[in-house]
């Protein structure tokens, strides 16, 4: 039952032009569970060091959050400082310190064998294709990844997205990906590869959705504030991950409700810092905004 994500608990170190915070809880896992937490039943396995304190830890538990696979290793825990120009769409990287990340091995305590909807972080794909493959009954499995990955181990990369599927990817690592600067060929080609479901994430453009032969665009929710990108990606992931659990339906409709759901998370999760808006929402504050997203987007001919 649920979902279950792999990937990085870090501590982030963030500037942009509205403001700056310093080693706050963050990564790709904790962005998408504390997203999805709104949504279904969550377990998150990921490594933290010797500096993670128990009030990080009750940040998931206050969402209800299984960390039974929050494995604590000796050293620190992985940090990332990044900052962002007016342009928001880009984070530059200022330093990444792997620290415990490093040596990863993603363990499955048996009590996650249940988990139906698997989202694999941004981690190096053989390790996600080590996770998919101890899910072999999963209902759904989603991947996300990046350019590093693309240029370094394409080799690994190409068996993990035969075995995922749907691959959600920003604008440019899936032209990267596939070689190709139209998006729809560019879908069509990472289709071929494996995911018959691929999402785009592009920004403040918004997302698209390829499933199978249904190609859906939802714009970004159009917001008053703005101050930190950061895990927005892994919010959308959540809440898109999160509502297809929750509803238990793939068909091409509730796929779409699912776009429009990981992006209303996403752009709560942009208004502040850190997980500081996502931790404060209220289930009427998610449908509240969807509805809004439905008159933002809706047009009668
Ligand atoms: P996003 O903005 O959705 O791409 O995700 C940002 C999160 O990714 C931050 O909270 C970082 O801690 C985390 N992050 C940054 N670099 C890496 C990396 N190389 N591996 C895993 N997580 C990372």
């Amino acid at each position: 039952m649920g979902v279950m994500v792999v990937g990085s608990v870090a501590f982030d170190s963030i500037r942009t032009p509205y403001g700056e915070a310093e080693d706050i809880l963050g990564g790709s896992a904790t962005y998408f569970s504390v997203a999805a937490s709104w949504f279904a039943p969550v377990r998150v396995v990921a490594v933290v060091g010797e500096d993670f304190e128990d009030r990080h830890l009750q940040v998931f538990q206050s969402r209800a959050i299984d960390t039974a696979g929050i494995e604590r290793a000796p050293g620190r825990t992985f940090r990332w400082r990044g900052e962002y120009s007016q342009d928001m769409n880009e984070a530059r990287t200022l330093e990444t310190q792997l620290n415990v990340f490093e040596q990863f091995q993603p363990k499955i305590p048996p009590s996650h064998a249940s988990t139906e909807f698997l989202f694999l972080g941004n981690i190096h794909p053989a390790l996600q294709l080590h996770v998919r493959r101890q899910l072999p009954g999963a209902t759904l499995v989603a991947a996300d990844s990046m350019n590093f990955w693309i240029v370094k181990t394409p080799r690994e990369l190409a068996q993990t997205l035969k075995a995922v599927d749907v691959l959600i990817i920003n604008e440019g690592e899936a032209k990267m990906l596939s070689g190709r600067q139209n998006l729809r060929q560019a879908a069509r080609a990472i289709q071929a590869m494996g995911p018959r479901k691929l999402v785009v994430k592009r920004g403040e453009y918004g997302v698209a959705l390829f499933n199978d032969g249904d190609a859906f665009s939802a714009p970004a929710f159009l917001l008053d504030e703005f101050k930190d990108p950061t895990g927005a990606g892994d919010t959308f992931a959540g809440g898109f991950m999160g509502h297809l659990a929750r509803s238990k339906d793939l068909s091409d409709a509730n796929m779409r409700r699912a776009v429009v759901y990981g992006s209303v998370m996403a752009s709560f999760a942009v208004e502040d810092f850190g997980l500081r808006r996502l931790l404060a929402l209220t289930a009427e504050d998610i449908e509240s905004r969807v509805h809004q997203f439905i008159r933002l987007t809706h047009f009668d001919v």
